[in-house]
């Protein structure tokens, strides 16, 4: 499979698109800021496959939450790093609580999951991470901050096409 040229917000709104109905019925709204439009060279569809990942995971993370105003926002934008290579910088938060800090450690490992027996497998992050690094040559982190987890994704694109 070849980079494909492409505009990221497009990537963030049919994400937006899959994941539809689940964020109406929970009442979560869905964000979308990114400064200009961005459009990159990269492998959008393994892009795609870890925001839906990162997303999907958000949306979950409310469950049995009480939360006033539930939000989901996704935020990019492009930092040139020092030998003139541009990294595209992709962070999405929420305010769902945050990550347990007992799993913070390893939450990028295999297996490692708080769902109950039978609805999680504890991968899609450890898939999420290997996609990351092995592919997309670039890294993924967390951190909770504003009452909310922050998967923040960092990897090199060339934005002239
Ligand atoms: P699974 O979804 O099958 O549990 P993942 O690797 O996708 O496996 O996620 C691992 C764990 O990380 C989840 O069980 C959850 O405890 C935690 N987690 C992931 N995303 C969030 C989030 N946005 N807020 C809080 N916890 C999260
Ligand atoms: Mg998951």
């Amino acid at each position: 499979k070849k980079e494909e040229f492409f505009r990221v917000e497009d990537v963030l709104k049919s994400i937006g698109g899959m994941l539809q109905s689940q964020l109406y019925s929970k009442n979560i709204a869905y964000q979308i800021r990114l400064p200009e439009k961005i459009e990159v060279k990269a492998f959008r569809n393994e892009l795609q496959q870890v925001l839906l990942n990162i997303i999907t995971n958000a949306i979950h993370a409310f469950d049995e939450k009480k939360v006033e105003r539930k939000m989901i926002c996704a935020h990019g934008w492009i930092e040139h790093g020092p030998e003139e290579q541009e990294h595209l910088i992709l962070e999405i938060a929420d305010n769902a609580g945050g990550v347990p800090e007992e799993i913070m450690e390893k939450i990028f490992e295999p297996y490692i999951t708080t769902k109950e027996k039978g609805k999680g497998t504890g991968l899609g992050l450890s898939i999420s991470r290997t996609i990351v690094q092995d592919k997309l040559k670039g890294n993924i982190v967390v951190r909770n901050e504003n009452g909310g987890a922050v998967f923040s994704l960092n990897f090199p694109v060339s934005s002239s096409g």
